[in-house]
C-alpha cells in the first residue's frame, strides 16, 4: 500500500478510518474518547472499558537513513498505531520491521511519498 504523507494526515491512528478532525493530531473523536474511557478506567456506564485489556506495548523497528532506531508506544492497540502517526509525518519512503524479541505483528512495509 502506498499512500503520500498528505493522505495519512486525516487518518485516525487506531481505527483508520478517514476523519474530518483529529484530537492530538492521532485519534479521531470517537478514538480519542475511547482511549480517554481506557485511561480512567471507566466508561459513562461505570464499567471497566473491554479496551483496557487490549491495550498493550509494542515496539516496532524504523529503518531510516543508514540507522535503524526502535519506536516503542505503552498503550496501542496494534503496530499499525505507530505506523500511521510515523507515516504521517514522513518526508520520504519508511519501512517497518517487527522489534526482535516482540510479539508485533510480521514485518509491514509502507511508503509515503514526500511532500
Ligand atoms: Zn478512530
Amino acid at each position: 500500500m502506498a499512500l503520500g504523507a498528505e493522505e495519512w494526515r486525516l487518518v485516525c491512528c487506531r481505527c483508520l478510518r478517514r476523519a474530518e478532525r483529529l484530537i492530538h493530531r492521532k485519534f479521531c473523536v470517537s478514538c480519542f474518547n475511547r482511549d480517554r474511557e481506557a485511561r480512567i478506567g471507566r466508561n459513562a456506564k461505570g464499567q471497566t472499558p473491554r479496551l483496557v485489556a487490549r491495550l498493550r506495548p509494542i515496539s516496532i523497528v524504523v529503518p531510516q537513513a543508514g540507522a535503524v532506531r526502535t519506536v516503542t508506544e505503552a498503550r496501542v492497540l496494534g503496530a499499525w498505531e505507530i505506523m500511521v502517526a510515523i507515516a504521517r509525518q514522513a518526508t520520504g519512503p519508511v519501512a517497518f520491521g517487527a522489534a526482535p524479541g516482540s510479539l508485533a505483528a510480521q514485518p509491514v512495509q509502507a511508503q509515503s511519498a514526500p511532500d
